[in-house]
């Protein structure tokens, strides 16, 4: 456990981290399935002290923080352990026959040490979820959490050398001095969560040591309504853009949807609201709270780029901003350049799904994009039309709790994904080894001298 992080502490504590990694205890799967099962008896037995953190930080409710950290690591790690032999079993491939008598196959290798850098919006389960895929796949691994998100930084730090293994994986807290620190140094994969900002830096990093990176972006995701139960669809907008306050990486960021039914949609949105947090949701014990002022303020500068029709009060001193539904807004406006990463949601309206999907393709990549219709063909040509992370029909930002389905973004929402089996694959590679006998020599008929005889068999046989 680190607790100095000056730049030559960061390097003292990697290379003591690579030791260990070098010494092959993490190697075993006795280790790894220990790592996992200790790591769900710590969500289990420090669940009250996660939950009092992530309250502190971000003001979530004890269920949300459940449900959407803690419950999502653990479930991840008992996907983990229940599947870690199959992962790691190697498969034999077969041989070509001119290469036989031998034997070929594939074995998952851990990568050896690597970093996972978190962001502030879900510190708990953006730290510990890809830390399940490392641990599975038998790496050490350096954390650094989010200084943004203090108490679950201090909690995380604390707690966890006490249930894993503290030689094998640590914890460095701080900000972009210490990120900038722990950069420098030479890591086996690094998995960025974050800004497409920081991600940048951190590709930037990476290539002066040719280390491979996982980045988990943000971005615009947007829901194209066209159709079906408009009620549904605005308690399902309501519930996933409203999660942690709007700061949610896969929330729905603005809504696009025909002028006949924007103004019921607009009705029922705010309906929505009102159902789940009242009609004073800042009374709500169940909303959250913007993470700072910086935010606050971008935030509340976006709510003059459009006409409010539900909701818009503010109160810097509590960080809290109204949930907000803005209609009237110019595709060029700042909260439709920005990811917006609050309880704001722009509804614009277009004629039909051709221009929505064109409105979409015609900006970056978003990490999700959700088609709120009942019909198959609108299904379908939403999927084949649209480029982004992911697809969820009806339903927005729960697709991630599916662990078989990969977590990740296209173009500039990210590179990589994890998740599950792809966790594993993320932090693993996948080892080819080949293995001839030493009795017969066979491989002699395609060395040098050629001749005509050689090249007849060689040509039958390949
Ligand atoms: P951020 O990029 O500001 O910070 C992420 C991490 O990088 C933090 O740990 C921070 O300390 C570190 N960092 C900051 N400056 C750095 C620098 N110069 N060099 C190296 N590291 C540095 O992101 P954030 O504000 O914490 O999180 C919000 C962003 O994260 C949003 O864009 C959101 O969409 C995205 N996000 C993505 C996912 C996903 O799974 N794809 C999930 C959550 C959040």
């Amino acid at each position: 456990m680190s607790v100095r992080t000056d730049a030559p502490a960061v390097a003292d504590t990697v290379a003591a981290v690579r030791k260990i990694y070098d010494s092959g205890r993490t190697r075993p799967l006795a280790w790894r399935r220990d790592q996992l099962q200790a790591l769900i008896r710590l969500l289990t037995e420090a669940e009250a002290e996660l939950s009092a953190a992530l309250r502190r930080d971000l003001g979530k409710n004890a269920l949300e923080s459940y449900l959407t950290e803690i419950s999502i690591v653990r479930s991840e790690a008992g996907h983990a352990l229940s599947r870690l032999g199959e992962w790691t079993r190697s498969r034999r491939v077969p041989v070509p026959l001119g290469l036989l008598p031998a034997s070929a196959r594939t074995e998952p290798q851990p990568l050896g040490v690597v970093l996972i850098i978190a962001p502030w919006n879900y510190p708990v389960q953006l730290l510990l979820a890809p830390l399940v895929g490392a641990l599975a796949a038998g790496n050490a691994a350096v954390l650094k959490p989010s200084e943004l998100a203090p108490a679950t930084s201090r909690t995380l730090a604390r707690l966890l050398p006490g249930y894993l293994d503290p030689e094998a994986v640590t914890v460095v807290e701080g900000g972009r001095e210490e990120s900038t620190a722990l950069l420098a140094e030479r890591f086996n994969h690094i998995f960025f969560t974050g800004g497409e900002q920081v991600g940048k830096v951190v590709l930037r990093a990476a290539a002066e040591h040719l280390t491979p990176v996982t980045l988990e972006l943000g971005g615009k995701s947007p829901a194209v309504v066209m159709g079906g139960n408009l009620r549904a669809a605005a308690r399902r907008l309501v519930y996933a853009k409203l999660l942690n306050a709007g700061q949610t990486c896969v929330a729905p960021d603005y809504v696009l949807t025909t002028e006949a039914l924007a103004p019921s949609l607009v009705k029922q949105l705010a309906r929505a609201v009102r159902e789940m947090f009242g009609e004073d949701p800042a009374k709500s014990a169940d909303f959250g709270r913007i993470v700072n002022e910086g935010h606050f303020d971008r935030l509340a500068s976006y709510l003059a780029d459009g006409t409010v029709a539900s909701g818009g009060r503010t109160d810097r001193e509590q960080l809290y901003i109204e949930p907000t539904v803005l209609t009237k807004v110019s595709p060029d406006a700042a909260v439709m350049q920005e990811e917006i990463f609050g309880p704001i949601l722009p509804v614009l309206t277009v004629a039909d799904l051709g221009e929505a999907m064109s409105f979409i393709n015609s900006r970056p990549a978003p990490l999700a994009a959700y088609l709120y219709s009942s019909s198959d063909a609108e299904q379908r040509r939403f999927e084949h039309g649209i480029r982004a992370g992911s697809i969820s029909h009806n339903a927005s930002t729960i697709q991630l709790a599916v662990p078989e389905l990969p977590f990740g973004g296209a173009g500039a929402s990210g590179m990589g994904a994890y998740h599950g089996k792809h966790s594993f694959d993320t932090f693993s590679q996948l080892r080819p080894v080949f293995s001839k006998g030493t009795l017969l020599d066979t491989l002699r008929v395609a060395y040098p001298r050629y001749s005509a005889a050689k090249t007849r068999i060689l040509r039958r046989l390949l």
